[in-house]
């Protein structure tokens, strides 16, 4: 199938866009990639890139054992900054290059266009325990204009669905909880708001614990074409000395004719830049992103005091995955969910389930 992945970043780069469509044959580029025949449909994956939270370092820290006063949610689950990598427009690039990208070890976002076809290679993505996000269906403007591939499906929420019904059928995905928007055009936010978790966008910047960035309009770091890994580093360092979220995005990785490659060569020396300091939780879209939403909801959730005892109370936003948790820490009393108190981990938290909605601390 012809199509044409010049995709995203704005206004300002419709020249270096126009430019990319020609040549722009996914077909002839992704020719190593497995062959495009409709996948038999695969039983539900509830995971869909869904994990727990990273494993830190026993310290032996004790219980707290001061009296019952508050709690305090650890920014990014006890880790210094988070690094997402997510990667748009299905291109072959990316699974040519997956081998290596799953060798570092590290979980990844990838944003599907549905007219790009299945393939054997994203299930092999999928089922790796990788988050798939919805791209939509043909990559058009939210106003159905310059769609990069096959024709606007008549509305967003069109479009959302039918890339949703693609990833269910093509490979057991029973649940989208991201998406990026088509050439960073906001006008598809509000849609996205009835539909996902969370929404990425294209404007540039980082996000910081309880900060008011727009959950529907994702800030990011937008790898351009040629990019090595010290441009990339100098992100990851300025994220971990400001306790900040990065979210990568990356389009091709050489060959495919896709929007501003990068050699994966870059990438991957970068991706180890970040694990090497051994503080940075680098995860998907989902998993930092709910952590982000989660703390948000108990620091601004409902205080109720008496007897002694802290009830706090909170609501998780729309779209929010199940099972996920957050850790905490008290000045002391026991942590209570249920009825049932909390074990104390000795790396110094508390992980406090957030479907429940409200927790306990008691003398
Ligand atoms: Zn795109």
């Amino acid at each position: 199938m012809k199509l044409a992945m010049a995709f995203l970043l704005p206004a300002l780069s419709f020249a270096a866009v126009s430019g990319s469509l020609r040549g722009a044959d996914a077909d002839g580029a992704s020719s190593s990639r497995v062959a495009a025949a409709p996948i038999a449909s695969q039983p539900p994956s509830v995971m869909n890139g869904l994990a727990g939270l990273p494993a830190l370092p026993d310290k032996d820290l004790p219980k707290p054992s001061g009296p019952v006063g508050g709690l305090k949610v650890l920014n990014w689950a006890g880790f210094s900054a988070a690094v997402t990598y997510t990667f748009d427009d299905s291109l072959a690039s990316q699974l040519a290059h997956y081998a290596q990208l799953r060798a570092t070890g590290v979980r990844m976002t990838f944003f599907q266009v549905s007219a790009a076809g299945a393939s054997t290679g994203w299930q092999q993505v999928v089922n790796d325990g990788n988050e798939l996000g919805n791209h939509t269906a043909h990559h058009c403007h939210a106003d159905g204009s310059g769609c990069a591939a096959g024709a606007w499906a008549g509305s967003r929420t069109a479009e959302y669905a039918e890339c949703n019904r693609f990833l269910a059928q093509s490979y057991g995905i029973g649940h989208v909880w991201t998406t990026a928007t088509p050439y960073g055009d906001t006008g598809y936010d509000t849609t996205a708001a009835t539909l996902f978790f969370l929404n990425r966008g294209v404007q540039g910047g980082q996000i910081a614990p309880g900060d008011a960035t727009d959950p529907y309009n994702l800030r990011i770091y937008g790898a351009s074409a040629g990019q090595t890994a010290s441009a990339f580093d100098a992100q990851i360092d300025a994220a971990r000395a400001a306790g900040n979220w990065l979210i990568f995005l990356f389009h091709s990785l050489g060959g495919d004719g896709g929007y501003a490659p990068v050699q994966a060569a870059g990438l991957l020396a970068s991706i180890g830049h970040a694990k090497a300091f051994g503080d940075v939780w680098i995860d998907d879209m989902v998993n930092i992103g709910s952590y982000w939403e989660g703390q948000k909801a108990i620091e601004t959730g409902k205080i109720d005091r008496s007897g002694g005892k802290i009830v706090v109370s909170w609501k998780l936003p729309a779209h929010f995955p199940p099972g996920r948790h957050v850790r905490i820490t008290v000045p002391g009393g026991t942590v209570e969910q249920n009825g049932v108190a909390l074990a104390w981990n000795g790396a110094g938290y508390y992980e406090v389930a957030l479907d429940p909605g409200s927790l306990a601390i008691v003398p």
